[in-house]
């Protein structure tokens, strides 16, 4: 389980820098969070497989955040996919990818679903029995999403309370476990909330896609008890004004969103193209906030990796 940065430049490609790709794997699953120009290519260098995507989750359509798809697709179809894959956006994606699957002779033979996610508040747009995927409308120049992935835990079974209470081990504590209530041999009731532990905290990301920096997102993560944060920085506080101006944040936006939504990781992403050559003024910020508001701050680098176990250890439940 694990993060894989396939791209975190800004606008056009740079040296060390891809446009935008993220992609999330979990539990067997891989999701793939905006896909800029040559991310398939990134692909190759990691152990993201094109295969393995059924999800991808389109924060914006500028292109740093999706010509890569139409690549991606054609590679799939040449490869010989035949499971369908989903495609999640704000709304004019479904005209786009449309758009892209006209383009030039290939074989895509499987189905391309497109859902348009309404940008007026946020919703669960995805959810199966470990995880629930969440849209948030962000700030940008164009309509843009945020999007959350947050690990659904289950409660956990107070077994020494099972046994004082006298449940048999076996087809009772499954009811339990499974929500529903059992009647003991003596006549007594006994309802899950009776031998069940709160879950314990799962692992929830937030990603920015490209905004001004939303206080309220910052709450909206802190409601689903987030753990990382994956947010664009992409200038230095001394652009405060380019970012405004462009709709992006700087690092200092990024500390701030990153301080209301209690996160104990923040990832910088979305890094622009001009500190290509000389990184200091950037990293020095970076260094100036670090640890500033009990956050651990990281900049994303192509084709990083961050541990999801990392996460997991250290998840004590919040207050
Ligand atoms: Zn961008
Ligand atoms: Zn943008």
């Amino acid at each position: 389980m694990k993060i894989v940065f396939l791209g975190t430049g800004a606008a056009v490609p740079a040296k060390n820098r891809n446009p935008t790709s993220i992609a999330i794997k979990f539990n067997g699953e891989t999701f793939l969070f905006d896909c800029g120009e040559g991310t398939q290519r990134q692909m190759i260098y990691t152990d993201v497989s094109p295969m393995k995507i059924d999800n991808i989750f389109i924060t914006h359509l500028h292109g740093d955040h999706i010509l890569g798809i139409p690549g991606l697709l054609q590679s799939m179809g040449f490869n010989g996919r035949k499971t369908p894959i989903n495609i999640y956006g704000p709304p004019e994606t479904e005209g786009i990818i449309n758009s892209m699957l006209n383009m030039g002779y290939h074989s895509i033979n499987f189905q391309v679903n497109v859902y348009e996610i309404p940008i007026e508040k946020p919703y669960c747009i995805l959810e199966s029995e470990s995880y629930k995927i969440y849209s948030y409308p962000m700030e940008h120049s164009i309509p843009t999403l945020g999007y959350v992935f947050k690990e659904k835990k289950k409660p956990q079974l107070d077994i020494k309370r099972a046994i004082e209470l006298g449940i048999n081990v076996g087809p009772d504590l499954k009811k339990l476990k499974e929500g529903r209530s059992v009647i003991l041999k003596d006549g007594r009731e006994i309802h899950p909330e009776d031998v069940l532990l709160p879950p314990k905290r799962g692992i929830s990301i937030g990603y920015s896609g490209d905004t001004l920096p939303l206080k309220d997102f910052g709450k909206f993560l802190k409601s689903l008890d987030c753990n990382i944060l994956i947010h664009e920085a992409t200038f230095d506080s001394s652009k405060k004004e380019n970012a405004f101006e462009t709709m992006h944040s700087t690092i200092e936006d990024a500390v701030n969103i990153g301080a209301i939504a209690k996160v104990e990781e923040l990832i910088l992403t979305h890094i622009s193209a001009r500190y290509e050559d000389n990184m200091e003024i950037y990293l020095n910020e970076v260094i100036n906030h670090s640890g500033e508001k009990n956050l651990n701050i990281t900049i994303a680098e192509d084709l990083m990796e961050f541990p999801l176990k990392k996460v997991n250890k250290n998840n004590k439940n919040k207050k």
